[in-house]
């Protein structure tokens, strides 16, 4: 019969409507910003660098190798590499960022930065509420921005930031194995 399927549409739609004043999972409708809607895990939007520890100049795990840099396909992350070295995380002496800005206006999230690190050090984060008043340079992130406590990467994707600190924690003892 002609307008059966649209019957049914309407029929699903009035079933949620009403279904709605009853049910909390066919709410769909948050009063943001009084509101927030939880964010799955999974949820990905701008890239930022993880530290260990308290200090974020000591526990950056960047060590400005710039393949992020090179790899980025709108060209959004400028790193300048440090001329001294300080230690990584297993106490070796490594090179660290003396710049490194992100200008999130360009950058699309793909993760591609995050998928070609090999040193875990820049991961996705999910602030999205970044938007400014100011026009020049206002999304323009810069290294103090970006750095961020492996603590707090663990309260936004813990299964994954886990799962990091074990590879982490796998490649130090390698390392330390005798030869
Ligand atoms: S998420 Fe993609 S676009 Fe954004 S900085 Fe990383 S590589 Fe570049
Ligand atoms: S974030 Fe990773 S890939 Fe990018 S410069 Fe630092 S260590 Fe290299």
């Amino acid at each position: 019969m002609i307008g059966t399927g649209v019957l049914k549409g309407m029929a699903v739609t009035m079933r949620n409507f009403v279904g709605s004043y009853f049910e909390e999972d066919r709410l769909t409708t948050v009063q943001y910003p009084e509101e927030r809607a939880p964010l799955p895990e999974n949820y990905r939007n701008f890239p930022f660098l993880p530290f260990d520890g308290e200090d974020p100049h000591a526990g950056l795990r960047c060590v400005a190798c710039k393949i992020c840099e090179k790899e980025c396909p709108p060209q959004c992350i400028y790193i300048v590499k440090s001329e001294d070295k300080k230690p990584d995380y297993i106490g070796k002496p490594q090179f660290y960022p003396k710049v490194f800005n992100i200008d999130i206006s360009v950058c699309m999230s793909c993760q591609i930065c995050v998928e070609v690190c090999p040193f875990e050090a820049i991961k996705m984060d999910k602030v999205f509420e970044l938007s400014r008043q100011e026009r020049f340079d206002a999304l323009l992130m810069r290294k103090s921005d970006l750095a961020k406590s492996n603590d707090y990467y663990h309260t936004i994707h813990p299964t994954e930031a886990a799962e990091v600190d074990a590879n982490l924690a796998a490649a130090a003892a390698a390392k330390k194995k005798p030869a």
